[in-house]
């Protein structure tokens, strides 16, 4: 068994234990009652809480923001900034979030179990989104001016901000996830309520702590806790004007289901179950050096990742050693050490969930090359071994559900028609890779794909370009003009042309 010991950088966590909700641009005690406890999930060791916000601090943060947003009669508001104006405050803020980001990193890390070297990119990354969208001020003052086809008039389109928005957020990248919402929502003139998930309530006190060092005004943004049924009652508040949201599925239909009643614009980036087409003619050094970062990165629990790989059968074999090898070979262990691939599950239920579909998968009579129904080999911690299933078929569990966690399940294809029905057999439609020695060829094969982002020979996500689920994966995009879209509402003015 191997042991980890906690290393001593709770030193270098600034928050911990907190009694405080972020409203009108002041920390003040939450007046819920409940507590919400912060466990690092590579020692299980509770380190940090946060308060439950109460109905009262709810309407308290919707109310600040709605002065914020409109400057409440007696000065400017967000909204009445020009986009250079604001654009300005993105990128002090950016600047201050990369001052904070060690501290980010470790805290993101003792939360949720990220590997340091995958926290430690979260800074960098959210200060480039602020930066992408302060980018697009230009956008916003370049007039919009359509004339009416019979040549009597003209209208000017106009774009709003939508208003007051709900910002929630799931616990596998704590920060990302949040400023992917926070930063179009600013850059539109908007005014946010942040809902962090609760396994990771804590690092998203640094990008608070950033927009102040930034100057934004007061009430801007605001940060609440609670649990789920405190995100259902923010959803449903009446002061909320739009919900982006991140997180799963089923929640993701309540939301929507939510907002439909109350015809409330709602973007939803949601669950996926992603697969890398790997054709004939692949490369599969060059795919080793990929699979982590593409198929497995976060300890798989990243959401566009492609867990499912489809297999030609003419290079099978090979493959299903390649991938073996690869996961066998990626250091799994203490997440703040550097060289650390794999680290813990983020959560106990996250654990079991995982365990759950190694069991099914081993029921529905998958192959486990690595890893399976074993011990994690460490004594404490949520630690579930790195798993590769070969010999999976279509209709197995593991083949169709998302897992978020570290298992790979690898299914076979014989030709490129079936391999494409494959990759489109599934109830989402996030992400997708294609592995091809002929780039050209796979661009043409993305088109067929179902799905709304697709990698050639790799995956990442570009801010200037959107990022979209199709199906069960949601609705409306982020990042992109398309991302600061959703939150500005048009408005067409008319009029005579002399
Ligand atoms: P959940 O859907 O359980 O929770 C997400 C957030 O919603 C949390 O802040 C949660 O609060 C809150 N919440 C829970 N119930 C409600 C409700 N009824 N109304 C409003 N808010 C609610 O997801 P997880 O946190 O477990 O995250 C993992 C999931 O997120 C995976 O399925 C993954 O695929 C998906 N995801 C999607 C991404 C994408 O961009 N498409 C990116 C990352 C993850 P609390 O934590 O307090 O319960």
């Amino acid at each position: 068994m191997s042991s980890l010991v906690a290393l001593p950088v709770t030193a270098n966590l600034p928050y911990q234990h907190t009694d405080d909700v972020f409203i009108e641009g002041d920390w003040s005690p939450a007046t819920g009652t409940g507590r919400t406890l912060v466990t690092n999930p590579a020692t299980q060791e509770v380190w940090g809480s946060v308060p439950q916000a109460s109905v009262a601090d709810l309407d308290r943060a919707v109310a600040a923001a709605r002065r914020a947003f409109t400057g409440a009669g007696h000065a400017n508001g967000w909204r009445d900034l020009t986009p250079t104006e604001r654009a300005g405050f993105l990128l002090r803020l950016a600047d201050e979030v990369e001052k904070r980001a060690e501290a980010i990193s470790h805290t993101n890390t003792w939360e949720n179990g990220s590997p340091v070297a995958e926290s430690s990119r979260a800074a960098g990354n959210a200060a480039s989104i602020f930066r992408y969208f302060a980018s697009l001020a230009g956008l916003l003052e370049t007039p919009d001016i359509r004339p009416f086809p019979d040549g009597s008039g003209e209208t000017v389109v106009r774009q709003d901000p939508i208003g007051v928005c709900a910002l929630i957020a799931p616990w596998n990248f704590p920060i990302n996830l949040v400023v992917a919402k926070l930063a179009p929502a600013l850059m539109a003139g908007c005014t946010v309520v942040i809902k962090p998930a609760s396994p990771t309530p804590l690092s998203v006190r640094l990008i608070i702590d950033a927009a102040r060092a930034a100057g934004i005004p007061a009430g801007v943004i605001n940060l609440v806790t609670g649990p789920g049924s405190f995100g259902d009652a923010l959803v449903k508040h009446p002061g909320i004007d739009k919900v982006a949201f991140t997180g799963s599925t089923p929640v993701g239909r309540t939301i929507a289901g939510a907002c439909g009643q109350l015809l409330r614009p709602v973007t939803l980036e949601l669950g996926g179950k992603s697969s890398a087409l790997v054709l004939p003619d692949v490369d599969l050094d060059a795919l080793s050096q990929v699979l982590i970062r593409t198929c497995m990165r976060n300890t798989g629990q990243t959401c566009y990742i492609s867990t499912r790989i489809l297999a030609p059968a003419q290079r099978y074999d090979e493959l299903v050693d390649m991938v073996t090898a690869t996961i066998a070979a990626a250091k799994q262990g203490d997440p703040m050490q550097p060289d650390t691939v794999f680290g813990p599950a983020a959560t106990r239920a996250q654990e079991q969930t995982v365990r759950e579909y190694i069991r099914s998968g081993v029921a529905e009579g998958a192959r486990a090359t690595t890893g399976g129904d074993v011990s994690s080999g460490f004594d404490r911690g949520f630690f579930v071994k790195p798993t590769v299933f070969a010999d999976v078929t279509p209709g197995m569990r593991i083949a169709r559900e998302e897992i978020f966690g570290p298992v790979l399940s690898i299914l076979r294809y014989s030709s490129l028609d079936e391999g494409i029905e494959l990759a489109n057999n599934t109830a989402f439609g996030l992400g997708g890779t294609i592995f091809s020695g002929d780039p050209e060829r796979a661009f043409r094969i993305a088109g067929r794909l179902d799905t709304g982002s697709v990698g050639l020979g790799f995956f990442a996500s570009n801010h200037a370009a959107p990022f979209a689920g199709r199906h069960d994966s949601g609705l409306g995009a982020e990042f992109g003009p398309e991302g600061l879209k959703a939150y500005l509402a048009p408005q067409s003015v008319h009029r005579r042309i002399r």
